[in-house]
């Protein structure tokens, strides 16, 4: 199982992606938890990334394919990843593409949790109450989301021509929503391999 995983801030990537990668038995890997891994120990990746992060930006796609590369080939070799908040850019999307057909392993399914905005803002307010992230306090949530709109919705259309995409409705109680990703991830599977099966 090799899924990318893509929503707007606020959509419950995180939790479903804990959830998926102990139901499918492979590894979840998150950009955002690396890059703040990476600011709170310091790192010169840290110090460069934590001024785009506080004010709700992308850190550049450079900085971001080089904290990837190693943990997601290493993954790939035992068996699959879910990978969550990236690819976050077409670009990424591109260079992702690249290195993992360099690996064979070119074929995967994203998965889009789609939730309202209002939602979304107060989901967003909520955690930056409850947990004290830095970048979920109003102003930058909201020029977040408006970052997901011009930069991330895109890909919805670049993995829609490509490779299957797969929406779920994020609306939903967590339960609710687990259950309706592996349902559709099932479907999606199954028709895969009947389509490589006729190709065949
Ligand atoms: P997240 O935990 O996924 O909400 O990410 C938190 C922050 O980390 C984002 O607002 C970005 O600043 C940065 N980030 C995480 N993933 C990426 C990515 N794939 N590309 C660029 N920036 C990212």
């Amino acid at each position: 199982m090799r899924l990318l995983l893509i929503g707007p801030p606020g959509c419950g990537k995180g939790t479903q992606a804990v959830r998926l990668a102990e139901h499918y038995g492979v590894e979840h890997i998150s950009s955002g938890d690396l890059l703040r891994r990476h600011v709170a120990e310091r790192t010169s990746i840290g110090r460069a990334a934590e001024r785009c992060m506080s004010r709700g930006d992308l850190v550049p796609d450079g900085v971001v394919m080089d904290i990837l590369r190693r943990p997601v080939e290493a993954a790939a070799k035992r068996g699959g990843y879910i990978l969550d908040g990236f690819p976050r850019t077409v670009q990424q999307a591109e260079s992702a593409y690249l290195v993992a057909k360099a690996l064979g392993a070119s074929v995967r399914i994203a998965l889009f949790l789609q939730v309202s905005r209002p939602e979304l803002i107060r989901r967003l307010l909520d955690r930056g109450a409850r947990d004290g992230r830095t970048d979920d306090t109003a102003e930058v949530v909201n020029h977040r989301l408006d970052v997901f709109g011009q930069l991330t919705e895109p890909l919805l259309d670049y993995y829609s021509g490509r490779e299957t995409l797969i929406t779920v409705d994020g609306d939903r109680p967590v339960d609710e929503v687990t259950r309706s990703a592996i349902s559709q991830l099932g479907a999606a599977l199954q028709h895969r391999a009947g389509r490589i099966e006729q190709i065949g």
